[in-house]
């Protein structure tokens, strides 16, 4: 037969709940303001990133210009002086306006795969 529990040990339950619950309150609140500065590759933006997704990954969302993790590591990968050269022509499968920004200058050609006419960058509209 269960016992009734005595008016100290409710109250002391109640405060070991209210404890750990304060403290994970405290680890949300510290991830959804960023875990540290970062810099942004895209932008130059150096300070806290924000949560982006569901669920949401910690410090995905740069503050300034809205790139993602994705975003940053092309970006990344297009500065590095082997990427692209000026001969190469690319073919823009889903193209991210972060991305076709720094593509662009640096072939010969560039067309993406858009096919609403709405979806294509203003250059490569049709008049
Ligand atoms: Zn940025």
């Amino acid at each position: 037969m269960p016992r009734t529990l005595s008016t100290e040990e409710t109250a002391k339950i109640e405060e070991t709940i209210r404890t750990r619950a304060e403290r994970q309150l405290r680890r949300f609140e510290a991830v959804t303001r960023g875990m540290a500065p970062r810099h942004c590759p895209i932008c130059n933006y150096h300070g806290m990133f924000t949560p982006y997704g569901s669920p949401p990954r910690i410090d995905a969302h740069c503050a300034k210009c809205g790139s993602l993790e994705r975003h940053r590591l092309y970006a990344l990968m297009i500065q590095s002086e082997s990427s692209f050269s000026g001969q190469d022509k690319v073919l823009h499968f889903a193209a991210e306006h972060h991305i076709r920004r720094m593509v662009r200058p640096k072939v010969a050609s560039y067309q993406t795969a858009e096919i609403r006419e709405s979806s294509k960058p203003a250059l490569e509209r049709r008049p």
